[in-house]
């Protein structure tokens, strides 16, 4: 049988692009059979917004809900990829098009998936949830909301606006896909940040298959 799932997530590697000032993603070997060691080991360090990965609402609010408490659902099932046309931010005018429902799981393809994972510098003009977007989207009661850079919020103080915003209404935030692949409609969802016990975040495996209909 053909498979037909995509992979969302984006290789963890040295060349990665990272946040400003967070932790970027390192790999080494700490036994190696190549050096004679009866196996080989390695040991990696990141951030936990490194890559493609869960916000818990920990990430913003001190004692709210940390990522491996986040129910299995928020980011398992059907979604909805939407190509997103404004240059500069997904807009709620844009969004009302789209009639969104309570429950939905989205994933935004903007025009950052054509260079996201290309550049291993930080790039600060990234496509981003505008707060009132974001405010749209936790009247919706969206489930869960999906990105192609490494936030969902601008660079700049509206950036907490937006985190604050959807966490607050318990709307979980996927950050850094890959969607470079994925042609925008109906897909199935499977996202699961590892289980990190009271982190903020984590790193999280994704990937898409087309809805059947
Ligand atoms: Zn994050």
């Amino acid at each position: 049988m053909k498979d037909e799932w995509l992979d969302i997530t984006a290789p963890l590697q040295a060349e990665l692009p990272h946040w400003p000032g967070d932790p970027k993603f390192a790999l080494r070997q700490a036994a190696s059979v190549k050096q004679g060691d009866e196996a080989t080991v390695s040991v990696f360090t990141m951030g936990t917004h490194t890559g493609t990965h869960v916000d818990a609402p920990a990430h913003y609010y001190a004692d709210a809900a940390t990522v491996d408490r986040m129910p299995l659902d928020a980011t398992i099932g059907p979604a909805r990829v939407i190509a997103i046309r404004n240059p500069q931010a997904i807009t709620a005018e844009e969004l009302v098009a789209y009639d969104i429902q309570p429950g939905e799981r989205l994933l935004f393809k903007t025009r950052n998936s054509a260079w996201a994972w290309t550049r291993a510098e930080f790039v600060q003009d990234y496509v981003f949830v505008a707060p009132g977007a974001a405010q749209l989207l936790a009247e919706r009661k969206t489930r869960c909301v999906g990105v192609d850079y490494l936030s969902v919020g601008g660079f700049g103080p509206a950036g907490r606006e937006t985190h604050e915003t959807l966490l607050a209404a318990g709307v979980w935030i996927i950050e850094g896909l890959d969607l470079t692949a994925v042609v925008p409609g109906r897909y199935e969802l499977i996202c699961l940040p590892l289980r990190i016990a009271d982190s903020d975040g984590a790193p999280a495996r994704a990937i898409l298959r087309p809805a059947i209909v």
